[in-house]
């Protein structure tokens, strides 16, 4: 009985050929040292910030190289898959700046050559590859039942050795092609193996892209490469796919650079020749003194979803993703303060090899940067969108007061150093609320913030006073002016010398008169340019709120 028979008993209705496959997966037409990467997430639902993490690097290693950079979707452990998954990692790339050349575009549609571009849709395509290796007496049929499988690593680790099928524990690997086919003939449920070329004693090496040089003893486990269900393994599935899809670089999570001996074997067992690899350390985060993954339980910030919830903005989260790719990024990005980020060339073997370490307050100062450079219209709307779903209160105010809370966005935009105010929208509320009388109105004596050195009553003071002397339309400078003379009819003074050699010969300095109209206007210490918000607030509404704080 020849092992022909046997493949030709286990897969009946393969008729194709590896070489078939192979042909029908032509040589992509690419510029000369261009890569081809993809993003092969399993469609669990879950959209953690690391994928986005190697989504980027992958994306921009494909793209700067005029590349080719594609969406797989390894739906083969099928128990865990979420409906809508592969939608929500299309809208969550794209929301981060990343669009996908080839693969799927929505959960059951897609475009490109290469494909399908699910790996539920490819079985047949693993089963050629399969009988191939069957035939060829590099995999074979594994009745092991589930209980065997469990003494047997029992066994192994009582005596301390790695658990697994290999050696002596392949109990099937030399079983006959004859009495393979007994066994199935007579129903006995099976799966497939890979019958590992491996020697224990000695080394795989490889070079990573990232990690650098590496070496592996050889894998010697008969991993297990088509299921019970007929679908295969990751190991033997990835392989297959990113043969025939002709990826160049293979990055993706450091979590598989120990299978690594797996893979490289499976590719030269099929005859493939192998891609490059870059295993992508993990988003890592401190707690206390020491380093940890960033993890899906205890970190809110693991997930996708809690930036758009915070209202960081997408440029913000992949500048500081950038930001912890390469650390020259920083630098790069001061001295090309405007210049689009695409424009930075992400270098795979300057990136950190313990892991990337993920700081909410970096990221926040990151996005305050970014938001500081967009223009007042953009901030507005993207404020606007985001309070819509958000904060509805605030979504209220701002569309009933457009032009103000633009006016708002742009307080000293222009110049070289544009305010920083805030690093994401759920911080902007707290920022601008005053200038709404919605909210300023009801604002009670408690909640009045008083300059250091001034008293309710000395504020009430000078505010009684300033109504009458405050003119509306002039410019700032005559505004000042006339603030300073106040203030020194008040018995305040505007030598600072002065003021400290003999303070008690004044009330104050003028910067308290200023102080005590900042509090009337805002009931708040720390604002923008005082005569700026009072000339978005408008006259009348600065009239107003003199009385109201002559009356609280
Ligand atoms: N489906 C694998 C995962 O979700 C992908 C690993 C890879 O990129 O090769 O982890």
């Amino acid at each position: 009985m020849s092992l022909q028979q046997l493949a030709d008993l286990i897969f009946p209705d393969v008729t194709k050929t590896p070489a078939d496959y192979i042909e029908a997966y032509p040589n992509r037409n690419l510029p000369e040292g261009a890569k081809v990467t993809r993003y092969a997430p399993s469609p669990t639902g879950f959209q953690h910030i690391g994928g986005v993490f190697a989504a980027l690097v992958s994306e921009r290693i494909a793209k700067q190289s005029g590349g080719v950079f594609y969406l797989r979707i390894e739906d083969t452990d099928q128990k865990r898959e979420v409906e809508g998954a592969i939608d929500d990692t299309i809208a969550t790339m794209h929301n981060f700046g990343m669009d996908f050349d080839e693969g799927m575009t929505g959960e059951d549609t897609s475009k490109g050559i290469y494909g399908p571009y699910k790996q539920s849709e490819r079985a047949e395509i693993y089963k050629t590859f399969a009988k191939d290796l069957i035939v060829k007496g590099l995999a074979y049929p594994c009745f092991m039942t589930a209980e065997e499988l469990q003494e047997m690593r029992e066994k192994q680790i009582s005596e301390k050795l790695t658990p697994g099928c290999y050696g002596e524990y392949a109990i099937y690997r030399n079983l006959s092609a004859e009495e393979a086919m007994e066994k199935i003939k007579a129903g006995t449920p099976y799966i497939l193996r890979l019958k590992s070329p491996g020697n224990a004693e000695k080394r795989v090496e490889f070079t990573d892209l990232i990690k650098g040089e590496t070496s592996f003893p050889e894998n010697i486990q008969d991993v297990v490469i088509i299921k019970a269900d007929g679908l295969p393994t990751y190991h033997f599935a990835h392989a297959i796919d990113d043969h025939l899809m002709h990826t160049t670089t293979v990055a993706r999570g450091e979590e598989w650079l120990s299978s690594l001996p797996i893979h490289v074997q499976l590719f030269d067992v099929l005859g493939f020749e192998r891609p490059e690899y870059a295993h992508i350390p993990n988003v890592m985060k401190m707690d206390g003194e020491s380093k940890r993954k960033l993890s899906k339980r205890k970190d809110p910030e693991s997930a996708v979803s809690y930036y758009k919830e915070e209202g960081y903005p997408k440029d913000s989260v992949v500048e500081y993703l950038l930001n912890i790719i390469n650390s020259s990024y920083e630098e790069w990005r001061m001295e090309n303060p405007t210049v689009d980020y695409h424009e930075f060339p992400v270098a795979l073997d300057k990136m950190s090899k313990s892991g990337a370490l993920f700081d909410l307050v970096k990221l926040n100062d990151v996005s305050k940067d970014v938001i500081s450079k967009m223009p007042a219209d953009k901030v507005y709307e993207l404020y606007t969108a985001w309070a819509k779903e958000f904060d509805a209160e605030m979504y209220e105010l701002v569309t009933k007061h457009e032009a103000m809370t633009r006016e708002i966005f742009n307080i000293d935009k222009e110049g070289p150093k544009p305010r920083k105010d805030y690093g994401k929208w759920s911080e902007v509320k707290e920022k601008i609320c005053y200038f709404y009388d919605e909210f300023f109105s009801v604002e009670t004596a408690e909640m009045v913030e008083l300059p250091k050195n001034v008293s309710m009553e000395d504020a009430k003071a000078i505010i009684a006073a300033y109504k009458e002397a405050y003119n509306y339309d002039t410019d700032q400078e005559t505004w000042f002016n006339e603030l300073k003379e106040l203030a020194i009819t008040l018995g305040y003074t505007a030598d600072r010398k002065a003021y400290k050699k003999t303070p008690e010969a004044f009330k104050g300095m003028v910067s308290d008169v200023a102080g005590a109209v900042r509090t009337a206007i805002s009931h708040r210490t720390n604002t923008p340019d005082l005569y700026t918000i009072m000339h978005i607030i408008g006259e009348e509404a600065v009239r107003a709120r003199f009385d109201a704080f002559l009356n609280l």
